[in-house]
């Protein structure tokens, strides 16, 4: 046996490919979602390393173009939950042993492996499956994932060197153990990078992982699973199941080997799951971490001192972005009275030059929304705008379901801060946007932080350096992400760790130590080098 103190290879944002018209990128990219847009996909659960199929079929379809079928995916019940746990806790002790230099190695491929030959396919199955466009698709199946398995391997050995002092004569110890028994992670359909992250980041730590992604999600998260069996992940160590999400999640957390759910996805299903592990937290062996980041109502507020182009553009980019489908996404803003007229004629303008269609066409800036339940949803607010007398649709506002669930860009002007669209998370292509007037400035910043339960992102713009003082004081919990100058989407792996707080979740920052922290449970260590011989202290003479 050899020794040795390894250091991993020092992680750097994976640069983002520009995708220019014409150039050898952009053309393996569009070829290859042209060739896996013919194929029929049949996506099979993977249970103990193996490929599992029933009898119960769900076709796959594309948001742009819902009669395409893409294939289909098999569904679990019961008996493959339970199968999955089995094989988690079947994994586990091996897994839990393997020295951290070869769990890192198999992240580490993983990530090489999506950089290179799986980078195409990664971003096609995110572009058909999800709708994003290639820039989107690029900045998030493919660099995020990438950034999240090398930058928690690096966050990995900092947890891990961690050490207490030790006083003279002792040695004292801290040992990060996974989790004792499974570990379970439910993820959203919005980010590829979220799907890969839940599970892996916890797998990283030694704990043995059920998943269960969105059922929007399926057509990628394969290729995630292809890339991690690939890349030499043992059987049992992440299951993943295509169960319902509540009944799936009823017989996890009803089980005494339960250690800890890593959840993204709404604020609704966060609370519920929250409430059944309350309710059975006599029958776990140990108490398990819970970690969600969930829904947001995302806000840019703008001081007189602003520039009204930067102001227009983080609107129209921080919006209406993967159509506005991202947790971080603006989704109300306050103007000043002074600034809005300059500020509305660039936002017409912009929005007078996007372009909305499939992502096949790498022209078209927005795509389709995710399906029918969320067209539906935008629909009802857009048809509530212009009916009512508070509010007014200014740009944008066509609603078109004849191909796939197309949802224009859309900004409603309201008179009346607290409308429905300036306090609930739509989670599509809507903003709502309230004028104030010039003087009410502090008041203002007020209304943004208590406007919404939801404290996730939020980004201010301003010239003025005490303006900027101020709102960073007043918006202190107003937001876990918080932007100046700056569009409020977008976080980098490395740079902005991304989590809220308030009803958006636990903020326990994705792509940060902090999140790994909560994988693992420490052992203190104490070794006595001289221990005593005699029970009496100095003090008794
Ligand atoms: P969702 O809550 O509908 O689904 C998330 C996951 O939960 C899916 O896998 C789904 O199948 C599962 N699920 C649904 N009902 C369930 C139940 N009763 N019990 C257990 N699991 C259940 O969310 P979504 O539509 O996939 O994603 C959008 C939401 O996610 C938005 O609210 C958005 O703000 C949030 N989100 C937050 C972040 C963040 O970092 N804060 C990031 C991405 C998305």
């Amino acid at each position: 046996m050899s020794f040795a103190i390894s250091r991993v290879p020092a992680p750097k944002n994976e640069p983002v490919r520009s995708y220019a018209p014409g150039s050898a990128e952009i053309k393996s990219l569009i070829s290859t979602y042209k060739k896996m847009w013919k194929e029929k996909v049949e996506i099979p659960m993977i249970i103990d390393g193996k490929e599992v199929k029933t009898d119960e079929k769900a076709s796959l379809h594309s948001p742009q173009d819902h009669k395409h079928t893409l294939g289909f995916y098999y569904k679990g019940n019961k008996k493959h939950v339970d199968d999955a746990i089995k094989s988690c806790l079947k994994a586990r002790k091996e897994w839990a042993e393997l020295p951290w230099e070869q769990r890192a190695s198999i992240f580490l491929k993983a990530a090489d492996l999506l950089a290179g030959p799986y980078r195409d396919k990664i971003n096609a199955a995110t572009m058909i499956g999800q709708s994003k466009n290639v820039f989107q698709a690029e900045i998030d199946s493919a660099c995020e994932a990438i950034d999240f398995l090398r930058f928690n391997v690096q966050f990995m050995t900092e947890l891990y060197s961690e050490q207490p002092v030790s006083d003279a004569g002792i040695w004292n110890r801290a040992e990060y153990r996974p989790l004792e028994g499974f570990t379970y992670a439910i993820t959203p359909f919005n980010f590829t990078a979220i799907a890969l992250n839940l599970p892996t980041s916890m797998a990283l730590m030694g704990n043995v992982v059920v998943w269960k992604p969105s059922a929007t999600q399926i057509y990628s998260a394969k290729v995630i699973m292809d890339v991690l069996m690939e890349a030499g992940l043992p059987a049992g160590v992440i299951n993943m199941v295509f169960s319902g999400g509540a009944e799936t999640s009823q017989q996890i957390l009803s089980h005494p080997d339960f250690a800890g759910i890593h959840f993204t996805g709404s604020t609704e299903v966060f609370q519920s799951l929250w409430r059944q592990i309350g309710e059975n937290i006599h029958l776990y062996k140990t108490y398990p971490r819970i970690v969600g980041e969930t829904g947001g109502k995302d806000f840019v507020v703008a001081h007189p001192s602003a520039i009204p182009s930067q102001v227009a553009t983080a609107l129209v980019r921080g919006a209406f972005e993967y159509q506005g489908q991202k947790c971080s996404a603006a989704s109300r803003a306050y103007i000043p009275k002074s600034l809005w007229k300059e500020v509305k004629k660039i936002m017409g303008a912009q929005l007078a030059e996007i372009k909305m269609g499939s992502p096949e066409d790498p022209s078209n800036f927005v795509n389709a929304v995710i399906d029918k339940n969320s067209f539906d949803k935008c629909k009802g607010y857009i048809d509530r705008a212009n009916k009512s007398k508070e509010a007014k649709v200014i740009f944008g506002g066509g609603c078109d379901a004849k191909k796939g669930w197309f949802v224009e860009p859309t900004v409603i002007e309201t008179s009346n801060p607290h409308y429905e669209s300036m306090e609930e998370e739509i989670f599509g292509p809507i903003l709502t946007l309230y004028v104030y007037e010039d003087k009410d400035w502090k008041k203002t910043l007020q209304l943004v932080d208590e406007t919404s339960p939801y404290a996730l992102t939020g980004a201010i713009f301003a010239q003025d350096r005490y303006a900027i003082n101020e709102a960073t004081k007043a918006l202190e919990n107003a937001a876990g992400n918080f932007y100046i100058n700056d569009k409020p989407t977008g976080a980098v792996v490395g740079q902005q760790p991304f989590g809220g707080a308030r009803a958006s979740g636990t903020n326990d920052k994705a792509g940060s130590k902090m999140n790994l922290l909560r994988w693992v449970s420490a052992r203190s260590i104490k070794e006595n080098f001289l221990s005593p011989t005699d029970y009496k202290y100095p003090f008794l003479g």
